[in-house]
């Protein structure tokens, strides 16, 4: 039993790993606890969001499954920051759980070159600081030219509710405690992080006349930015309730109890998703928080009450439940709970997601520090491609910061590490304006058709959508209004005011007021057979033009700094005039470019100087 590539752990980064690395042609085998939870929500059952779509857009535009299961599966689409610019534009899914892991299952089992097998992964081979493969549970020995790691939040996991603490993965599965202890032995540096779930509430028992309704987008908007024909199921409201005051008198009196709170966690948890006895011992002023009440599914009565992640012992859990408005009778289908495990300092990975120390060996997911479907997902992608890159002797692709948020979140990575678990934001990306969610496939396709990723019938959709953008701008481009011959109610109506000189109509639709479809309804715009997405592409691509063509003004400048490589051998107390502290973070970090470089926290741009100097002298 040889592969090429062996994947561990049939998550969300497991997945997109093993179906990228056997679309590339490698020989790939999937090993997982449980074949029934591959592509199973472990927390909230939704996709996407702000920065998060972007990374689901891009996994899309590689020919990844996140979006298309995410359309397959979503039973609510709303798309947030809708009246903001397209930058911060973020769709959003509540997924039905079932029908999402059937998604992925489905486009797991029928890809060819891919094998999936239920076995615990215990162990690693190395031979000469290299990974040969995998020894499971049952002490099966199967070989592989590369291994990638996606074990989520399984490493040594240990579940929290109150005072009673277990050993879990997540609940109602096994930890990984074996591979845990010979990782570390392995001296990967390891750190401990922590993460939680509300309690879950069966439907039936809430009262919705207390409730306020939230409806979908309609029409629905969708993940993938080709029509791959899929059609979302029927779509279903959210509701929204608020925490009180009895609510956050509940938990102060229940925080004795708190695993939090009394030391007994000591993993980091994210800041931006806190617990519900967090947020109230943070914000003590704050009177109430909002709670999305989100359906787990069309066949399911139960309901994942969004904004009360908790640990509290599970009595507290009942009575904070019920002092809710709309969940006095609420009935608990599962408590809430943390968990803590063990993560690796993902300043140990090359920026293709190899480890530095150990040969074709592949972290990917939360294992590296992240949480989140979406940021799991995306890294796993990655080093699915970088390890069937690695095992075809070619060059690894490493997405840069201005190509994809793909970059940016393994550079975020692999540069300045995690001290909380990372999760994106479009302010992260310091090009949001070019590496916009309703552009991925403009910016990614290409390098995925060239990958292997990308099919036939995607890369034709691809195709024939550039080609339609085009002929639509160089349309724009050729017709002209003249002053004299617009009639002035359709100037002001479109335009609001007359034209005093000859314009195009792209030209036109740069005025902050012109949408594309209102200037299509001027005479002589012409008969226009743009679909929606060409549509959005010409006027955000004419409306933005000049602030794009500046980032990319500054892409080139910094081009020569994220080109220019650091050879893996400088000794960095030999760059004369580094201070102590910069020529320790730089031997520890080993950055692999220039721009890695300064993108470490005190490394100034006098150090950059002083290391362009050293590398010119041949060092
Ligand atoms: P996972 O989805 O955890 O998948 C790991 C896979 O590896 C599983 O299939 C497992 O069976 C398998 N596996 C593990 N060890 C082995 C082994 N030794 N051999 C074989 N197979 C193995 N994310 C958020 O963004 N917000 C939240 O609020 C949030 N809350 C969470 C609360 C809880 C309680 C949990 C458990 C997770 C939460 N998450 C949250 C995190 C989210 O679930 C993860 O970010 C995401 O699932 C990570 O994907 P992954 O592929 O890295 O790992």
């Amino acid at each position: 039993m040889d592969f090429d590539i062996i994947v561990v752990g049939g998550g969300h980064a497991g997945t997109e790993a093993a179906l990228a690395a056997a679309r590339m042609g490698c020989k790939t085998l999937l090993l997982t606890h449980n074949i029934e939870t591959i592509g199973q929500m472990s927390c909230n059952p939704s996709i996407g969001g702000i920065g998060k779509s972007h990374l689901v857009k891009e996994i899309d535009a590689l020919g990844g499954a996140m979006g298309l299961a995410a359309d397959e599966a979503g039973i609510q689409f709303r798309v947030l920051n809708s009246s903001k610019g397209p930058a911060v534009r973020a769709t959003r899914a509540q997924a039905d759980r079932v029908l999402y892991k059937q998604a992925i299952c489905s486009r797991v089992e029928n890809q060819p070159n891919l094998r999936v097998m239920q076995q615990a992964v215990d162990d690693l081979i190395i031979e000469q600081d290299r990974v040969v493969g995998v020894i499971t549970q049952l002490q099966l020995k199967i070989r592989a030219r590369a291994v990638i790691l996606t074990v989520g939040t399984f490493l040594a996991g240990l579940a929290h509710i109150g005072k009673t603490h277990f050993k879990a993965g997540r609940a109602g599965d096994p930890p990984s405690i074996t591979l845990a202890q010979r990782l570390r032995e392995m001296e990967f540096p390891a750190g401990r992080l922590k993460t939680g779930t509300p309690p879950r509430i069966d439907g039936r028992s809430m009262d919705y006349a207390k409730l306020l309704e939230q409806p979908g987008d309609q029409p629905a908007p969708s993940f993938s930015l080709i029509d791959t024909g899929i059609r979302h199921p029927r779509q279903i409201s959210c509701w929204i309730t608020h925490t009180n005051a009895e609510t956050h008198d509940i938990i102060r009196d229940g925080l004795v109890d708190s695993p939090l709170f009394t030391g007994k966690i000591e993993g980091v948890g994210p800041r931006y998703c806190p617990s519900i006895e967090d947020k109230v011992v943070r914000f003590s002023a704050r009177e109430s928080h909002q709670i999305f009440l989100e359906p787990e599914g069309l066949g399911t009565h139960e309901i994942y009450p969004n904004g009360i992640s908790t640990s509290l012992s599970f009595d507290v859990q009942v009575k904070l439940i019920h002092s809710i408005a709309g969940l006095e009778n609420a009935h608990i289908t599962r408590p809430g709970y943390a968990i803590e495990y063990d993560y690796f300092d993902p300043r140990n990975l090359k920026r293709s997601l190899e480890t530095k120390n150990i040969g074709n060996l592949f972290f990917a997911g939360q294992i590296n520090g992240t949480t989140g479907y979406e940021e799991a997902a995306a890294q796993g992608l990655l080093a699915g491609v970088n390890a069937a890159l690695k095992v075809q002797e070619k060059e690894a692709w490493l997405p840069q910061r201005h190509e994809a948020y793909l970059g940016v979140l393994v550079d975020d990575l692999v540069t300045s590490g995690v001290t909380e678990p990372y999760r994106m934001f479009t302010s992260r990306a310091e090009y949001r304006l070019q590496l916009r969610e309703d552009n991925a496939d403009l910016r990614l396709t290409e390098t995925g058709r060239k990958l292997g990723l990308i099919d036939d019938q995607r890369w034709e959709a691809f195709s024939n959508k550039q080609e339609a953008i085009e002929k639509e701008q160089q349309r724009l481009d050729s017709i002209r209004v003249l002053p004299g011959t617009l009639p002035e109610q359709d100037a002001i109506r479109v335009l609001g005011k007359g034209i005093e000189r000859e314009y195009t109509l792209t030209e036109l639709l740069k005025r902050p007021d012109v949408t594309y479809a209102t200037l299509m309804t001027l005479p002589g715009a012409g008969e226009s057979v743009a679909s929606a997405q060409v549509a959005e592409q010409v006027e955000i691509q004419a409306k933005y033009h000049g602030y794009i063509q500046r980032q990319q003004e500054e892409v080139s400048r910094q081009a020569q700094y994220e080109n220019t490589l650091l050879p893996k051998e400088i000794d960095y107390c030999m760059v004369k005039g580094l201070s102590n502290e910069v020529q320790q973070k730089l031997n520890q970090h080993k950055p692999e470019t220039i721009g890695q470089a300064s993108r470490i926290s005190g490394v100034t741009p006098a150090a950059i100087s002083l290391l362009l100097v050293h590398l010119k002298r041949g060092f």
